[in-house]
């Protein structure tokens, strides 16, 4: 079996080597220091699917609750599969080695009270392992030059083998790369267990299909695996009548979701990579190998994957700061494993349809935020406001698609390939959404800005000032404008759009 090659790298190194299969990176170093190029090679890597790291330089020397807070900032939101690493390595640092060995369990401790279901290690070299304590977190990187590759030749268990910096920094991993997947993915998926209101953040929480009880795909469709990259996510809602229940619920709920899908829509299995559900439970659809249904065209279905919120049309409109974290962690699970890439759009982007919904669809253009970024405490996000927001966001899109040109032009059936395959109604209808999506983009953006903003500031928000009703009024003074509504008013599919 050969063991999984690895880099890790820095600011010294311009690129990731390409037959990486795990990276390293650094991202911080002591208290304030941070790698400029670290964001980059994160992105990279993630859109290889390589197995990723980020690591910490510690300066013992330095205050241990800078290096932390430098550390915590500099990697933000980190999905569980990702590990977390710290440089130890204390050489003349005008600290004794059980000076250095205390800040280095300070910053373990601390790191993995924030990082509860990530693996939090330590890199260090065969000199100094032997000068500290046992403690390497939850895993031991070791660096030996002087050993072959896999070989470091050390008492303790190691993951990680570092055994030449030339010419770049290489590491082999203590199994195959699928070992090491296994490894790292082990802390995707703790045992389900009740949501405990007002705790902690504490990560993905993934249910796979055998433990909500899916029923095996039909083949050859539903075998159907990705052929190229995603370029994102797209974000769904159910568009019918539903009301939040309790969690036990919730399995059976995406059974009869699989069913309706199989035997109704007479698709191969369920329609979605993801269901989320009201208490943030990502529950896997077809995952992240196979390709989903749920986007509106085999093209579209090969760009994005598609997330489903467990949200109504009526009934439970409003998203619980809970399946906020969910749908969050089931986009970042995509982005870092899938692979895919940054964009996180709304079902309705591109296709004729209402899907996701206002209160999902401002979320989404807002770019998708924490409730509460910036802390830990996410259950304690406010929610009773945002219907207002979203309302003043949506009004804002809709006055600015009403006033544009396009709605008094007629587009044959066929003529803008672009949208041809849609059909006529499908093309109008594809068109505003279009429309809808480029206003929120630049015209309306200061507004999602505003909302962006208004979910940030957590529990306590101050009113927003955003003045619909004015809007409004100058729109109804505007000649122009009432001519333009009368027309929309009148015209089917803008009614389709709306309803
Ligand atoms: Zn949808
Ligand atoms: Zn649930």
């Amino acid at each position: 079996m050969a063991l999984a090659k690895g880099y890790d790298v820095s600011d010294y190194q311009s690129s990731i080597p390409q037959d990486a299969t795990f990276v390293i990176i650094k991202a911080s170093e002591g208290a304030k220091t941070r790698q400029s190029g670290y964001k980059a090679k994160l992105a990279t890597a993630r859109s290889r699917g390589l197995v990723v790291g980020h690591y910490h330089f510690l300066h013992a020397e330095q205050d241990v609750a800078g290096e932390i807070a430098n550390f915590v900032a500099a990697v933000g939101d980190v999905p569980v599969a990702e590990l977390l690493v710290l440089d130890f390595e204390p050489y003349n640092q005008g600290v004794s080695a059980s000076r250095a060995t205390t800040v280095k369990n300070a910053w373990l401790a601390a790191v993995k009270k924030r990082f509860p279901n990530h693996k939090v290690g330590i890199y260090t070299n065969t000199d100094w392992w032997h000068q500290t304590d046992d403690n390497a977190g939850d895993f031991l990187w070791i660096a030996d030059y002087a050993k072959p590759a896999g070989s470091p030749g050390i008492q303790a268990a190691w993951r990680i083998h570092q055994y030449t910096d030339k010419p770049l920094d290489t590491n082999v991993y203590n199994g195959s790369i699928a070992d090491m997947r296994a490894w790292v993915g082990s802390a995707t998926a703790p045992k389900p267990t009740a949501p405990s209101g007002g705790s902690a953040w504490s990560g993905l929480k993934l249910v796979p299909r055998s433990e909500w009880g899916a029923r095996a795909y039909l083949t050859p469709g539903g075998a159907t695996k990705y052929s190229a990259a995603r370029r994102g996510v797209k974000v769904h809602y159910l568009g019918t009548p539903y009301s939040f229940g309790d969690h036990d619920g919730c399995a059976a709920y995406v059974r009869r979701l699989q069913a309706s899908h199989m035997d109704g829509n007479g698709w191969s299995d369920i329609g979605y990579s993801f269901i989320v559900c009201e208490h943030g439970y990502v529950h896997e659809g077809r995952g992240l190998a196979r390709r989903n249904s749920a986007n509106g065209t085999t093209t579209l279905n090969e760009q994005h994957y598609a997330v489903c919120a467990l949200l109504g049309s009526s009934g439970s409109t409003t998203p619980t700061p809970e399946q906020l974290h969910g749908l969050r962690d089931a986009i970042e699970y995509c982005q870092a494993r899938g692979p895919a890439g940054g964009e996180i759009r709304g079902h309705r982007d591109g296709y004729s349809t209402d899907c996701p919904g206002g209160p999902l669809y401002a979320w989404v253009q807002a770019g998708a935020p924490r409730p509460n970024a910036g802390s830990v405490q996410g259950d304690e996000f406010d929610m009773a406001n945002v219907d207002e927001v979203v309302a003043k966001v949506t009004d804002a899109v809709e006055q600015r698609l009403l006033r544009t040109p396009m709605l008094d032009t007629t587009f044959p059936l066929g003529e803008e390939p672009k949208y041809a395959p849609m059909g006529r109604e499908g093309t109008r209808g594809a068109i505003l959404a279009q429309l809808a999506a480029e206003a929120a983009r630049d015209g309306v953006a200061a507004l999602a800005e505003e909302f962006k903003a208004f979910v940030e500031q957590g529990p306590k928000p101050t009113p927003v000032t955003i003045d619909a009703p004015a809007l409004v009024a100058a729109m109804k003074a505007d000649p122009e404008f009432m001519q333009l509504l009368a027309k929309a008013n009148a015209d089917e599919t803008h009614k389709r759009m709306e309803s």
